[in-house]
């Protein structure tokens, strides 16, 4: 298809994404940008017979309503590699392509990872903030803190990212042991068929698991406790994989020794209970917010939608 017939795919946008992705699609596509509507509902009602693809993010994502408002929807792109903010049920009902962003993010996750463990052990972010207000002059060395060097990391979803922590874990000396749905035969590390006998025999516990209704709150008051007091949580797959209120009870009372997190159940509201725990190290869902990784999906994004309205096969298709 050439570019003048691309052109002519109408192309919502229902985020305001980084600068680049938003002009690539515009370079491309004739776009729609919901976020910049006062009224999403009569945008989309007034925009309905030309939009035949979806770009969203891991925040909003499309839900069912919104499919319905689209009756020439075609496909949905989803910046993201979780598609747990799409209506996957309904885009196959309706035969609406879904295409995310797997691969090109996994190793900045990974990287994050690696940096909560270590902040969550090694009291980095706690102890910056003790330089900072001259408290090294005043009450003399920081505390002692624990080392992560031959811990033993429980990881939760030996998926593309889990498999990449994992390797920089290793990298530590770290043990590795992992749970998910079945064993992999290829996988030389210890599997463990429940998420309790993982946080048992873990230092370190990682979320790193898609997020359905099978694995909401796959982190609950029984794995915390499992866990134990000298067990540290790091979460970078989605917040509701956790039950915070049980998480934030359990590091108040200090029955877990300490947490990483990346992810919110109710982003972007943190408990606040946590905001003065030394042993727990928040960031605001940044795994993949780099520049490189950040463009390499917004190509990934573009790459897909011209693959569709080419007829070209797609380049990362959800599969449905
Ligand atoms: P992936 O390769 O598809 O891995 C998903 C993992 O989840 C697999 O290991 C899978 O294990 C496991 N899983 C799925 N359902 C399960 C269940 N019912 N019980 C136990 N395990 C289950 O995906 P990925 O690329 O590694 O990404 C994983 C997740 O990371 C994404 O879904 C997303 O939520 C999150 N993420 C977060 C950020 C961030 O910024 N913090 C960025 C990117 C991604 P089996 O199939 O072996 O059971």
């Amino acid at each position: 298809m050439g570019e003048q017939k691309l052109k002519q795919a109408g192309v919502l946008i229902t985020y305001l994404s980084m600068p680049y992705l938003i002009e690539s699609l515009d370079r491309k596509f004739t776009t729609y940008k919901l976020y910049e509507s006062h009224d999403r509902e009569a945008f989309l009602t007034q925009h309905s017979q030309s939009i035949r693809g979806v770009v969203c993010g891991r925040k909003d994502g499309i839900n069912a309503h919104m499919i319905d408002a689209l009756p020439c929807l075609e496909i949905v792109a989803t910046s993201s590699v979780g598609f747990d903010k799409v209506d996957l049920a309904k885009c196959r009902q309706r035969n609406i392509a879904v295409v995310y962003t797997p691969d090109v993010l996994t190793d900045d996750v990974a990287d994050l990872t690696i940096a909560l463990m270590l902040d969550a052990l090694r009291q980095i972010s706690a102890s910056d903030r003790y330089v900072r207000q001259g408290l090294w002059q005043s009450k003399g060395d920081y505390k002692l803190t624990c080392k992560l060097s031959g811990k033993r990391v429980g990881i939760v979803g030996l998926g593309r990212i889990g498999s990449a922590i994992a390797k920089r874990a290793q990298a530590f000396g770290c043990s590795i042991a992992y749970y998910s749905r079945s064993k992999k035969p290829d996988v030389p590390f210890m599997y463990h068929s429940n998420v309790i006998d993982l946080a048992a025999s873990s230092d370190v516990l990682v979320v790193a698991c898609s997020l359905t209704k099978d694995t909401h709150h796959i982190v609950n008051k029984s794995v915390l406790d499992a866990l134990g007091t000298k067990g540290t949580l790091v979460n970078v797959g989605r917040g509701a994989l956790v039950d915070e209120k049980e998480l934030v009870k359990a590091l108040v009372e200090g029955r877990i020794q300490g947490a990483g997190l990346d992810v919110f159940e109710n982003e972007p509201h943190v408990p606040q209970e946590l905001y003065n725990l030394e042993n727990v190290v928040m960031v605001p869902h940044m795994g993949c917010a780099t520049w490189e990784t950040t463009k390499a999906m917004a190509d990934l994004i573009v790459g897909n939608l011209e693959a569709h309205f080419s007829k070209k096969p797609l380049l990362t298709p959800v599969p449905l």
